[in-house]
């Protein structure tokens, strides 16, 4: 009897059969999350470091899901980018995004921009600008204060002729934005090319660089190139004043990371921002 029940056990394997059964049903729940409306977009800001000012804020997306609670995008957007509904969630957090700037601008706040990431099999979807272009006048909306993120990896890795996409939203006004930037294998070389305005520097350049020499030599050099091909280069996930004097003295413009603010729900920014802004 023991032997059968170990056999069982073993074939069963309860941690893959979990994980597929989760799969499943995340791939169900997907649709409808977008259609009843459990997708979140939390805000993050941004500040430069010259003027102390609030430049912009990413936005984030979370699920907030009816049994399994608050769901990270970690947990759903590889499946989203597999199962080909990682286009519904873009144009959601899009949408989401130029609804936001067309309120700020309503309520006469001073214009912000906020950035939308997009993934690999975005840029590889040629009606990307034209929906972009459709959003951006039914609320009309500046596109300078809309951007795009896209990874490194993720421009390395889309067969389609990234640039021309590229080139092609750049064409409506829109601002791009490298994500990740230092983890891909694209080179240096190769930025230059692109169409780009700003540079996020990946947080693992970032993360205790006050405490390593040799990660504080790698962030100067690319805060260098960056700002020599002239854009705008942003340190990402600052968590501590001594990384944040660390990338001030390496020059960067911009700072996001949890020492300035948590990514946050509209609200909570709006909020955030007054006070921030009342200083
Ligand atoms: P990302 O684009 O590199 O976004 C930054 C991530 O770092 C966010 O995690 C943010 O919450 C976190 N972060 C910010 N500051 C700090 C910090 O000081 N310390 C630490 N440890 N982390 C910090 P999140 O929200 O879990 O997002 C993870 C990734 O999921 C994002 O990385 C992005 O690649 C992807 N993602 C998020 N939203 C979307 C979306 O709407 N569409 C797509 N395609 N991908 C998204
Ligand atoms: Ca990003
Ligand atoms: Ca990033
Ligand atoms: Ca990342």
């Amino acid at each position: 009897e023991a032997k059968r029940l170990r056999q069982a056990v073993a074939v069963y394997n309860p941690g893959a059969e979990a994980a597929r059964a989760l799969h499943l049903s995340l791939l169900s729940d997907l649709a409808a999350a977008i259609q009843q409306d459990q997708l979140r977009q939390f805000l993050q800001p941004k500040r430069c470091l010259k003027t102390g000012r609030i430049t912009g804020a990413e936005a984030l997306v979370r699920w907030q899901h009816p049994q399994r609670g608050w769901l990270p995008p970690g947990d759903f957007i590889p499946f989203a980018e597999r199962s080909g509904r990682i286009r519904q969630i873009t144009d959601w957090m899009l949408a989401r995004a130029v609804r936001t700037l067309a309120e700020w601008e309503a309520q006469g706040q001073e214009p912000l921009t906020i950035a939308v990431n997009i993934s690999t099999l975005d840029i590889q979807d040629q009606t990307l600008p034209a929906r972009l272009a459709a959003l951006l006048s039914e609320y009309r909306v500046d596109p300078a204060q809309l951007q795009l993120e896209v990874t490194e990896t993720g421009l390395m890795a889309s067969g389609a002729d990234p640039i021309a996409v590229l080139n092609a939203l750049k064409a409506w006004g829109v601002r791009l934005a490298i994500d990740d930037f230092g983890t891909g294998q694209s080179s240096l070389a190769y930025l230059q090319h692109l169409p780009v305005d700003e540079l996020k520097i990946d947080r693992s350049f970032v993360q205790d660089v006050d405490r390593d020499p040799r990660r504080q030599a790698l962030l100067k050099s690319i805060v260098g190139v960056g700002q020599g091909l002239g854009l705008t280069v942003t340190a990402e996930g600052v968590e501590n004043e001594a990384e944040l004097a660390c990338v001030r003295a390496c020059g960067c413009d911009l700072v996001q990371g949890y020492l300035l603010a948590r990514p946050m729900d509209l609200r909570d920014f709006e909020s955030w921002r007054g006070s921030a802004t009342a200083e």
